[in-house]
């Protein structure tokens, strides 16, 4: 309890997965929450299951100008943000040989540009708070090559170039940026491929299971809190030893 007592924390894509998990999570730590996703309907909902501690911001992480709009109601509401989860992302399968310039762009301007985006966003005002938490979640398929999944693949493996290079900028100003490498995580988004690929893959996890989105936010957790105060520009893996 208590492990981000009165922090002002910005979680993106919080109406699914790891970020809805990661919200309920951070609130029962003590966290004031600015949660935003594309999908309304569903952000609207984990924000009201949390009630007085966390408001809902609608939000396109490609878009800068919506960034503007999160950055605002967090001030206006909490008067200050502490931490960022960059969480937000779209996946799909495909390879090299299908890919074109506007799916490649697209995974791009969410998974890649929205991370910059919102930190580009929080800098000033965790300047003003005498720094701050980023947390970017990236994939352990950045750190490899994927096969089918060429797109999202190697988006993740800029948003780990952003997080480190970045991690070395901001460190004299006390503004941590971390990136948490999930492997196959149980949530909406692993669901477009099909049950026997799952299956097969479970099985090629030493630990024998998918992880969960609890296994995710615990990691979250820690890079958002003061625990992890010098920690910067690292990446935990996630993954049950697939990455190993
Ligand atoms: P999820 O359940 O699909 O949640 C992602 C959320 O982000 C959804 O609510 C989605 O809305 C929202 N979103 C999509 N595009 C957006 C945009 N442009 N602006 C704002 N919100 C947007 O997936 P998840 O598994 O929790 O994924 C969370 C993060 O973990 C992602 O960055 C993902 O790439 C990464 N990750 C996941 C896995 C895995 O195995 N699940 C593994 C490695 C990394 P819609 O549903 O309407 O699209």
């Amino acid at each position: 309890m208590n492990r981000l007592k009165d922090k002002v924390v910005i979680i993106t894509g919080a109406g699914s997965g790891q970020g809805a998990t990661e919200a309920r999570l951070f609130a029962a730590e003590g966290a004031k929450l600015i949660l935003t996703d594309i999908n309304a309907e569903a952000g609207e909902q984990v924000a009201r299951e949390i009630g007085d501690q966390a408001i809902f911001v609608k939000h396109d992480v490609s878009r800068e100008a919506d960034w503007q709009q999160v950055v605002a109601a967090a001030l206006d509401k909490f008067g200050r943000v502490d931490v960022l989860i960059n969480n937000a992302g779209i996946y799909a399968q495909g390879r090299f040989q299908e890919a074109d310039v506007e799916s490649f762009d697209r995974f791009f301007e969410v998974n890649a540009r929205g991370t910059f985006l919102g930190m580009k966003a929080v800098q000033e005002p965790m300047l003003k708070a005498g720094g701050g938490s980023i947390v970017n979640i990236s994939s352990l398929v950045g750190t490899r090559g994927m096969a089918n999944a060429f797109s999202y693949s190697t988006s993740k493996w800029m948003v780990r170039g952003i997080s480190k290079c970045a991690a070395v900028d901001l460190a004299e100003s006390n503004i941590r940026v971390n990136a948490i490498l999930p492997g196959l995580i149980d949530t909406p988004m692993i669901r477009v491929n099909k049950p026997e690929f799952l299956e097969a893959f479970t099985q090629s996890i030493p630990a024998k299971r998918l992880g969960t989105t609890e296994d995710i936010a615990h990691a979250a957790l820690y890079l958002a809190s003061d625990e992890s105060a010098y920690i910067m520009g690292a990446e935990i893996a996630v993954c049950g030893a697939v990455g190993a």
